[in-house]
């Protein structure tokens, strides 16, 4: 087992995997810019280094300060958390290249599926179900134009590197279909330097469902079951939920055959999330991320599984040492991602946090990286904490996220906090009765 890990990463997250290599017996080095001195996954770790600015480019992208720090404190792995380089091939490369242990899929792995199209189609091929739309990139409007003709409208053009819901947009007629041509490509471009651009047929009321899978180094592959992550803004998940409350046992054990069967053709190794739009009684492929996802409590909660553990343990080469009949899911979980951000009109929220009060008792986690006195920088994404409930039931645990919404005080900035109270409020939630499109139409009616 390693014996000292570089977390290149901040916010809960690092906290998170700190926390993790603590419970192993191993050391954690924590990386940070100027700007999070403070922070709390500093103060906590073994030993810290400063790798630049506040500008993520200069600090928890820079790939040479990162490799730098860990050679210099002589940790043998990185775990890369999600967002900055956790799914950048080229550093996965660059840290093996060092002699350094990359806590994650292989480089060509993470190549792969990071390229939306060429993920289809290895998923296509693996006999995975898609969302019908262009069988490659988009090479001119006017091949555009043929595939939105064939599949019917309203269409979604979508970039080939796309993430975060950036260079997506949708063409609900024939007359709109040049301009989101024209934006989408633009958006691609700015956002991820590849204009490349594909088509699906946009679906009109899905449900965002994600398998979780875990694979180690010798072919085993189990799934941990799904995530409904249908309550989204801006194609933005802000609340999930383990299990979906629309799924049957059925339904359940036959995509996590579908999807273990595929990595286990593909050699996957590491953890992996495969996501899917339900609509109708079907699932269909949209992309794959090859990394720990913001969410991934919910499942810890109900496969009482550590998901860094494993993919440290895994990492290391051991086997998985359980089967999919080991897996036991049980209960319900609920995750409200808390923004630092104005819980109307969603503009940001940086500043000092005066006072800061987690909420506890049975079935709360918290994870966040925030305390009293702590500046919420303005430089990085605005989410500040993640409040995971667990019961027994999906009825207990949303009564025990509105618990635990109540205790839960941050003043000195805005939080959605207010906003999460609503949602465990709507009789649409409560019900279970909600689609992609659901969270945005509620927020509109708030304001
Ligand atoms: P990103 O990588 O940018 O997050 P995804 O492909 O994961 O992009 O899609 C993000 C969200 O956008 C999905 O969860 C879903 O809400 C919506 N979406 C994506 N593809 C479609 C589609 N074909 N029809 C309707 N909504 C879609």
């Amino acid at each position: 087992m390693f014996r000292k890990i570089l977390i290149a990463n901040r916010g809960e997250i690092a906290l998170r995997i700190h926390r993790a290599c603590q419970e192993m017996g191993i050391r954690t080095v924590a990386v940070h810019s100027t700007a999070d001195a403070t922070a709390m996954h500093v103060r906590l770790a073994d030993e810290s280094v400063c790798i630049g600015p506040p500008s993520p480019r200069e600090s928890y992208l820079n790939v040479a300060a990162i490799l730098a720090a860990a050679t210099i404190t002589g940790a043998e792995a990185i775990h890369p958390g999600y967002g900055f380089l956790s799914e950048n091939a080229r550093f996965a490369e660059m840290v093996e290249a060092h002699g350094l242990t990359f806590i994650g899929p292989t480089a060509e792995h993470i190549r792969m599926m990071g390229d939306k199209i060429a993920a289809k189609d290895a998923m296509r091929r693996l006999g995975v179900p898609l969302v019908p739309g262009s069988p490659g990139a988009l090479a001119s409007l006017e091949e555009a134009q043929e595939v939105a003709n064939a599949i019917m409208y309203p269409v979604l053009i979508k970039a080939a590197a796309g993430g975060g819901g950036r260079g997506m947009k949708v063409a609900r007629g024939p007359e709109e279909l040049e301009e989101a041509w024209r934006i989408a490509r633009a958006e691609a471009k700015a956002a991820f330097g590849d204009d490349a651009v594909y088509m699906e047929k946009y679906l009109d009321r899905p449900r965002h469902i994600e398998m979780q899978i875990i694979a180690d180094n010798h072919g085993n592959v189990v799934h941990l079951g799904e995530r409904d992550c249908s309550l989204q803004r801006r194609h933005q998940k802000l609340v999930e939920e383990a299990g979906s409350p629309v799924l049957t046992e059925a339904d359940r054990s036959a995509l996590g055959n579908t999807v273990t069967d595929a990595l286990k053709k593909l050699g996957y190794r590491n953890a992996g999330t495969l996501e899917f739009l339900w609509q109708d009684g079907q699932f269909a492929f949209i992309e794959m991320n090859t990394r720990l996802q913001v969410e991934h409590p919910v499942t810890e909660m109900v496969c009482n599984i550590d998901l860094v553990r494993e993919q440290i343990r895994i990492a290391a080469g051991e086997p998985l040492g359980y089967e999919q009949k080991d897996v036991r899911l049980q209960g319900h979980a609920i995750e409200c991602r808390i923004t630092a951000e104005d819980p109307l009109t969603f503009a940001p929220s940086p500043g000092r946090v005066t006072t800061y009060h987690a909420p506890g008792g049975l079935g709360v986690r918290m994870d966040s990286a925030l305390y009293a006195g702590y500046n919420v920088p303005p430089y990085y994404d605005s989410l500040v904490a993640k409040l995971i409930v667990y019961g027994s039931s999906r009825a207990e645990a949303i009564a025990r996220a509105k618990r635990a919404l109540d205790e839960m005080v941050v003043d000195g900035i805005n939080t959605t906090i207010t906003l999460h109270q609503k949602i465990m409020d709507a009789p649409d939630f409560v019900s279970g009765d909600y689609t992609i499109h659901w969270l945005e139409k509620f927020v509109s009616q708030q304001s």
